[in-house]
């Protein structure tokens, strides 16, 4: 069984992850205001008028892969601090073993244990069950 996370551990991850998630919202809010930027206004009616929406759909479609990775991690910030009120952080989500805190360090948002992780991941990979 891997330690428990220390209350400065605790504390020192709370902090992080509390900056990501400003960095996070910032970069969110900033490039969702991008989109109504005069300058790319400006090339969108160029692009409409030279009828190259191929181009004009491939940034949109840029721009909002981009901010939707970052609500992506965004979320899983937010689900960690909420773990961390509910006193079940550092507890894999699967199967509530200790996470170790060299895991958390790197990755403070991290749900799973490795092990779990690995599983979820090697799922994803194969898709969905073909029978369920
Ligand atoms: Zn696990």
């Amino acid at each position: 069984m891997t330690a428990r996370l220390t209350d400065a551990e605790r504390r020192e991850l709370t902090a992080t992850l509390r900056k990501r998630r400003q960095t996070l919202g910032a970069e969110i809010a900033h490039k969702v205001e991008a989109q109504d930027n005069p300058a790319l206004l400006t090339l969108r009616n160029r692009m409409e008028e030279t009828d190259d929406w191929a181009v004009a759909d491939l940034e949109t479609a840029l721009d909002i892969a981009e901010v939707s990775r970052d609500t992506v991690e965004l979320r899983e910030v937010d689900a960690a601090l909420t773990r961390m009120r509910d006193g079940t952080y550092g507890d894999c989500v699967e199967c509530g073993q200790a996470i170790p805190y060299a895991r958390l360090a790197a990755n403070p948002s991290a749900a799973r244990c490795i092990a779990c992780q690995e599983r979820a991941e090697a799922a994803l990979r194969r898709g969905p069950p073909a029978s369920l």
